[in-house]
């Protein structure tokens, strides 16, 4: 547990929030994998990412959908965050 009290959520590498969300600075559209999403999921650009990627952090729902498929993974994200 940290200090603030809250349990901090690894990113468990999956790529989907890469794929979901919209990210209007670089043209990627929601549903799209993104150009900058390495094989092994992880951001090419990562010091240099846009301010739309920088305000999202790794959370329950990663973890929820851990055991789903890609596809499931980015589906059930777009229905919630309705993108
Ligand atoms: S959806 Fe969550 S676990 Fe998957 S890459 Fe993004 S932050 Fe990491
Ligand atoms: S720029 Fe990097 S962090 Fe942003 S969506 Fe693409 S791969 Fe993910």
């Amino acid at each position: 547990m940290s200090q603030s009290g809250e349990t901090k959520i690894e990113c468990l590498k999956c790529g989907t929030c890469c794929i979901a969300f919209d990210i209007k600075e670089i043209g990627k559209k929601a549903g799209e994998r993104c150009r900058y999403l390495s094989d092994d999921k992880t951001c090419a650009i990562y010091e240099k990412r846009p301010w739309g990627c920088r305000g999202y952090r790794p959370d329950e729902l990663c973890v929820l959908v851990s055991t789903l498929t890609d596809e499931q993974k980015v589906q059930v994200f777009r229905n919630i965050y309705e993108v």
